[in-house]
């Protein structure tokens, strides 16, 4: 790759950032297509999150990335967000169209395509999500613009249980999905709504390393084979709550696939082209760990 004055730039902030493997994907694939781009990671701390935004803006960045903590906070600096990102109140994907700032989600489109690329057909069925927090909110977004029937959401019955409550019935009138929320204590409902469901979605921070050992469902007779079980827990590449689907005969996927489309996505919004999937797959996302 060569830097020249024409060099276009993305960018990641995240408070951290190092540890992320989006330059890596992103640098690999304007490689492989010869595009004149690089991106970059920043560690921005969020006192100065409006600073390096409105900096990144004045220097006429071609777009960027949000990690945590920054994807809620980011949406006052911008001028304009897609209805997905309304929906669920997050950006994790910035546009500078001509000097205006569009913030995008793809988190719900990526796990919706790392869904469809393991072959399941989950569209105009019902869904069981643990948690609602950002990564939750995005794909109970997506997965209902692009025609889920019902989703059931458990949560902690805590201080956001409200807002998630809130959440859900705005999603349930703007889309043709019926989304509910349920307390995670609520065993025999959670039980019932899995019986119901194609796909059980982890997507709480339980499970994930160093916690290896926990699960939020360790009942073997919560689980049947239709059920689909996915966590977006990529360390490791296999949670318990996988290991525990697998031996109840369920099919399981981690949530490596949902990190890659949901750059790819990023990469077609700053670029126009399409990522090429294959190299970057084999290269940075090696899954070998997992089964399905
Ligand atoms: P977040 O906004 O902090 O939300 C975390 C959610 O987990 C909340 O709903 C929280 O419950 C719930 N939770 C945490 N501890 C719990 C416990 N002990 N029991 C029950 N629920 C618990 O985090 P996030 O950004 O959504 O990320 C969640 C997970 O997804 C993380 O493991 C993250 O690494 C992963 N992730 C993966 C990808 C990917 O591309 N594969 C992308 C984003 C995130 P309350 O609502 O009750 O607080």
């Amino acid at each position: 790759m060569i830097i020249r004055g024409t060099t276009q730039l993305t960018a990641l902030l995240g408070h951290p950032a190092a540890h992320s493997i989006s330059p890596l994907m992103h640098n690999e694939a304007f490689s492989i297509l010869g595009l004149d781009y690089v991106y970059l990671a920043f560690d921005v701390p969020p006192v100065r999150l409006k600073a390096a935004v409105e900096g990144l803006k004045a220097i006429g960045i071609k777009g960027f990335n949000l990690t945590m903590p920054h994807k809620t906070a980011i949406i006052e600096y911008l001028d304009e967000l897609t209805a997905a990102s309304r929906l669920c109140g997050a950006v994790n994907t910035v546009v500078n169209h001509n000097g205006r700032l569009i913030g995008h989600t793809t988190d719900g489109t990526g796990y919706m395509r790392s869904v469809s690329d393991a072959g399941y057909q989950i569209i105009g069925k019902t869904m069981t999500i643990l948690g609602a927090g950002g990564a939750a909110t995005a794909i109970c977004t997506q997965a209902a613009l692009d025609g889920m029937k019902e989703i059931h959401i458990f949560k902690r019955n805590n201080a956001t249980f409200q807002k998630t409550a809130d959440f859900a019935e705005n999603l349930t009138r703007h889309t043709k999905c019926s989304v509910q929320v349920f307390d995670l204590a609520d065993t025999l409902q959670l039980k019932k709504s899995l019986a119901e469901s194609v796909l059980l979605t982890n997507a709480t921070n339980v499970g994930m390393e160093p916690d290896t050992n926990e699960s939020l469902i360790t009942d073997p007779g919560f689980f049947h084979p239709d059920l689909i079980v996915s966590d977006i827990i990529y360390h490791p590449r296999e949670t318990r709550l996988m290991k525990l689907a697998k031996e109840a005969g369920c099919p399981a996927m981690n949530g490596l696939y949902m990190l890659l489309f949901q750059g790819a996505a990023s990469f077609e919004y700053w670029t126009g082209r399409e990522m090429p999937i294959e190299p970057i797959r084999q290269k940075y996302f090696n899954n070998r760990e997992m089964t399905k």
